[in-house]
């Protein structure tokens, strides 16, 4: 549990189920990587395509979790799908900024500072590039990633203004009670 749960955590929120929703619109059945059939489908890819090893620097870990390649965020709007995720060691895991833009690096730039060499990279690209395909990871044009990102950025401005109106309801309530006393 967060100890601090701030409107944007609840957009964030919001956010990711829509993604989610939208992966297993194109899955055509559910997709939850914490138990049953979806389950069986990470544990596939983390054991069996990536051997256990972070698809980024290659090493082998216990402690390897999920991460979206086409990241899970407003920004970037990547689906929940079996095709999206791959797994990844801690350090790997977070995403770096562009200095200029401050706009997160896609995939292929986070695997080329993972990778200590050309051939590395040319090999790790492969892997992650043939699993995207055979998991059909829907090949969403640039109209339909920036229509699923106006819908992103919509949802997430209802969700702060629905909080805003939530608190602004019990104000009024709570006025009245008052009164009552
Ligand atoms: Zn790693």
């Amino acid at each position: 549990m967060a100890t601090y749960n701030t409107s944007s955590d609840a957009a964030n929120t919001m956010i990711r189920a829509f993604l989610t929703k939208v992966g297993e619109n194109y899955l055509e059945h559910s997709f939850n990587t914490g138990s049953g059939k979806g389950k069986e489908i990470w544990t596939k890819i983390k054991r069996e395509t990536f051997e256990n090893k972070c698809a980024f620097c290659g090493e082998s870990s216990e402690n390897l979790t999920i991460e979206h390649l086409v990241m899970f965020n407003r920004e970037q709007c990547g689906l929940h799908h079996p095709g999206n995720i791959v797994p990844c060691c801690k350090p790997c895991n977070k995403r770096q900024r562009h200095q200029d833009t401050k706009q997160y690096y896609d995939w292929m730039e986070q695997l080329e500072t993972k990778c200590e060499t050309i051939d590395e990279f040319k090999i790790r690209k492969k892997k992650i590039l043939q699993h995207i395909k055979d998991k059909n990871y829907p090949n969403l044009n640039e109209d339909e990633v920036n229509a699923l990102r106006a819908v992103a950025m919509s949802l997430y401005e209802s969700t702060s203004s629905e909080l805003e109106k939530s608190l602004n309801l019990f104000k009024d309530i709570d006025k009245t009670l008052v009164r009552r006393r």
